[in-house]
């Protein structure tokens, strides 16, 4: 089992996640990286810049040549260690996670973001770590990130002139994050108007995560009519979510699902990849344009090792992370507003939503102990039958419905989560999962 590595990097509150760890932590990837040149970025979060000191630091210190992006989104920093052909990447970033949090995410020469299995390499080699020799320690360089870069590229991939020629009025809500840093990108291709735009690590404006209840008040915004669309980031903008022009919110699965439709549409390809617990209804439109569906553990780092070794076109997951190859193995959000854009141009994104296959989700957690519950997803595993997916808990797939029961990754919970064509049915297949789960 991994001590510090979770599912996407290394997490905590200041206390936990420390300055010191955060250089044993970097020491050993700089180890892991083969000693190389190594970017490192972070958002704006008040712990950032002492903790990028402390990553800059352990990696000079085993001898790696540094590169300081300084204050940066996450798919920002992906897309330039393309760019400066770097052996690794640490972001200092806590992504949707609240203020007193921070974290390491890590990124291996691929781009491939490092899971929590391959953390474990890691983490052993945290005893390893040597001081290089003194003149062997390199001097440290800023490459100062700029939004534009990646604008540019973005820009590359969409049809600029259908997106400008349409006239599209949005509302932004930046969420006082690094999606901020895309402000004129968006100017220079809608009619805008930016609520929370001032980048700030105390999150004044709503917390980061960009779910339902926090970005009330963009829905209210779009909803005094005037607007094609709201759109709203975390705060190192991998995340993304939309309004449509009357007001209603669109969950990222239903974002990830258009964005298969235009992927495919417009370029084809002979898979998409997803997580196991993401709605089937990019697996029928994937089907719809001859693609197959691979499915992932639950978590962006599958999402990216699926990028790398298949022939992936498209990747992402529920909370509302897109991946496209084209730019980088990283979730990207400003991209991914862009490319919704695109197809906005051509009808409103309500006609859109209403074209998708329809489905209907339910929920439900269960406190159980840690030993606990990774006993009943192991008792489930063998009673259950038919069509089981055990990548990542138990899903179980039916005609035209589904449900997955997972061990939470981080909390003492049992998920599970339905869907189905109608509410009645994915809230029976809950409370039938959930009975099932309390008899075991
Ligand atoms: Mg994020």
């Amino acid at each position: 089992m991994s001590r510090y590595f979770g599912t996407n990097g290394v997490r905590g509150v200041f206390t936990e996640l420390t300055p010191e760890l955060a250089l044993r932590l970097s020491q050993a990837f700089g180890l892991w990286s083969g000693k190389e040149k190594i970017l490192v970025a972070r958002d704006m979060r008040l712990t950032g810049e002492c903790l990028l000191s402390a990553v800059k630091s352990g990696l000079a210190s085993v001898g790696c040549e540094v590169l300081d992006l300084g204050l940066c989104s996450a798919p920002g920093a992906e897309l330039m260690l393309k760019k400066e052909r770097g052996n690794g990447l640490i972001i200092v970033t806590a992504s949707h996670n609240p203020p007193d949090w921070n974290a390491l995410k890590f990124v291996d020469k691929n781009g491939i973001t490092v899971s929590r299995e391959r953390g474990e390499e890691i983490e052993k080699l945290m005893e390893k770590a040597a001081l290089a020799k003194w003149d062997e320690v390199k001097p440290m360089r800023k490459v100062p990130y700029s939004a534009e870069q990646h604008a540019e590229a973005i820009e590359k991939t969409v049809d600029l002139n259908k997106i400008r020629k349409a006239n599209l009025r949005l509302a932004l809500d930046f969420g006082n994050g690094t999606s901020a840093l895309y402000s004129d990108m968006f100017k220079k291709l809608a009619k805008v108007t930016a609520i929370n735009s001032d980048i700030d690590g105390k999150f004044p404006g709503r917390p980061s995560e960009p779910s339902e209840p926090n970005v009330q008040n963009l829905v209210n915004l779009v909803k005094q009519g005037g607007y094609d669309a709201g759109f709203a980031w975390d705060g190192d903008a991998d995340r993304f979510i939309a309004i449509d022009e009357k007001g209603n919110f669109i969950v990222g699965d239903k974002i990830f699902a258009l964005s298969v439709l235009l992927k495919l549409r417009k370029e084809g390809g002979k898979s998409i990849a997803t997580t196991v617990a993401t709605s089937r209804a990019a697996e029928d439109i994937a089907k719809k344009y001859g693609a197959k569906t691979v499915y992932t553990q639950v978590g962006a780092p599958y999402l990216s090792e699926a990028m790398a070794k298949q022939d992936v076109a498209i990747a992402g997951e529920e909370v509302g992370g897109v991946i496209w190859r084209e730019l980088s193995f990283a979730k990207d959000g400003p991209a991914t507003a862009v490319k919704l854009m695109e197809l906005m141009a051509e009808k409103p994104l309500s006609s859109w939503i209403a074209e998708l296959p329809q489905y209907y989700n339910a929920k439900t957690k269960i406190h159980f102990s840690k030993e606990k519950k990774l006993e009943i997803i192991e008792k489930l595993s063998k009673t259950s039958k038919g069509k089981v997916n055990k990548l990542d808990g138990i899903r179980i797939d039916f005609e035209d419905s589904w449900v997955i029961v997972r061990a939470s990754g981080t909390e003492d919970y049992i998920r599970i989560f339905a869907e189905a064509r109608t509410k009645e049915k994915a809230e029976k297949l809950v409370k039938e999962y959930e009975k099932t789960v309390l008899a075991l």
